[in-house]
């Protein structure tokens, strides 16, 4: 594929956007958390912000590209191949600079029928399933790749694993773009197969039938098709390869590959064990400073903590369920969720769509510790916190006052990140 029609490291106009990137996406009551411990203390009201929180680099890259592809582009009719995260005021706004939605691989129709060979097509930070990947390369569209890094590292993973024998394990979603992305690499290789478990339990099944407890048909029917085509468990779970979707809760992950070691060890043995089952740590560093971020605020009190992001962003579901066992906690989209100091629009841990609940905001003392998804920009962070403030009696000027003074910290050269220990605004 020639330089001119794929581009991965850029667009060569960074400069160019960097002012429409700032106004859309920077907060400066955000920018004055990073640089005051992030903690504000307001009157009775402590708002605590996790250290590690909103954008990864991935995803940082990937709106930064496609601003860029606005921006050399401004003629030529522009996709994306599905959300570009899971952020819809992100995706919003990129529709509103006119790059187009490809309909969702579900709708079961060609979902490239529409594209022709002078457009661009933008590939999302998840990637994108290898066949479509072709079949554009091979109509000769403008491609620019922002599949992430850490989404390449578990694709090499699986590729390997195809090529020496393995079946791929993948912890993951199966009707996630990521792991559907990732499955179809293995489908490169003939022969080679892969075998989807969403969760411990699904392992469970997994390590049930490797130790002769459970049927090869019984296990495929509770895998519900979360297998390759021709995936016959006596065959191909001789020899597993362990990966896993970057956004998963980390613990988990690692609890299934010991499951399922421990499974292969009790139905063969230790002896040449690494001829029979491989693991690489798949996880991605980002997500994982992120829950390690929330964990670490949880060791202290904290009264609710809102988890803001996309309703159908894994990596923030999984935020909520790290908080729930330790506090009351309400996994919102965006600051309009909180519609007023009773009303709250929230997405309870597995059900399908929001509610909404009142007296979320309770009076007297309250330490409110806040967090977000990898795809939540910090525009969205500083008016949620902005809202809280609000509600809990903090005039509007004296939150403007913060966001000027965040903003300009933030342009200092110095980059301090600490001036005097916590603020504390008097009620
Ligand atoms: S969550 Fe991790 S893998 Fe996904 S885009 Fe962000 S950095 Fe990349």
């Amino acid at each position: 594929m020639s330089e001119e029609n794929y581009f991965r490291k850029g667009l060569g106009n960074k400069d160019e956007v960097a002012p429409l990137l700032h106004a859309d996406y920077h907060s400066g009551l955000v920018q004055y958390f990073r640089r005051s411990g992030y903690r504000l203390d307001a009157g009775n009201t402590t708002i605590r912000l996790a250290r590690e929180f909103g954008f990864c680099y991935g995803v940082d890259r990937a709106v930064e590209y496609a601003y860029e592809c606005r921006e050399r582009f401004p003629d030529r009719r522009l996709w994306i191949t599905g959300e570009i995260i899971h952020n819809p005021w992100v995706n919003r706004r990129l529709e509103e600079m006119g790059i187009r939605f490809l309909p969702p691989a579900s709708t079961g129709t060609d979902r490239l029928a529409g594209v022709d060979a002078e457009d661009v097509v933008l590939i999302p930070a998840f990637g994108m399933e290898n066949e479509e990947f072709r079949r554009l390369r091979d109509r000769g569209v403008i491609l620019v790749d922002t599949t992430c890094g850490s989404v390449l590292s578990v694709w090499k993973s699986v590729e390997r694993y195809a090529r020496e024998g393995f079946t791929a394990v993948v912890h993951g979603k199966m009707q996630h773009e990521e792991t559907l992305a990732t499955c179809s690499q293995v489908r490169k290789y003939a022969d080679a197969h892969y075998l989807v478990v969403r969760d411990e339990a699904q392992a469970a099944w997994v390590c049930e039938f490797i130790e002769g407890r459970l049927g090869s048909d019984e296990l495929l029917t509770r895998l519900d098709g979360s297998y390759s085509d021709g995936f016959r468990p006596e065959a191909h779970l001789r020899k597993i390869g362990l990966a896993n979707q970057t956004t998963m809760l980390s613990s988990e992950s690692l609890h299934i590959q010991k499951l399922l070691r421990d499974a292969m060890v009790r139905a063969t043995g230790t002896e040449d064990l690494a001829s029979r089952f491989k693991s690489f740590d798949t996880i991605c560093s980002a997500t994982q400073d992120r829950q390690d971020a929330v964990r670490s605020l949880l060791e202290e009190k904290i009264d609710l903590m809102l988890v803001i992001g996309g309703f159908n962003s894994s990596n923030t579901t999984h935020l909520l369920e790290m908080c729930l066992p330790h506090t009351r906690a309400y996994h919102v989209e965006d600051a309009a969720c909180l519609i007023s100091s009773i009303w709250i629009r929230h997405k309870p841990l597995g059900d399908h769509g929001p509610v909404v609940q009142d007296n979320w905001l309770t009076t007297g003392a309250l330490a409110i510790g806040i967090t977000a998804g990898a795809s939540t920009p910090d525009r969205e962070v500083g008016a949620t916190i902005a809202r809280v403030l609000s509600f809990r009696g903090t005039p509007t000027k004296e939150i403007e006052e913060l966001s000027r003074t965040g903003s300009a910290l933030e342009s200092e050269a110095s980059g301090a990140t600490t001036r005097g220990g916590p603020p504390v605004i008097r009620p």
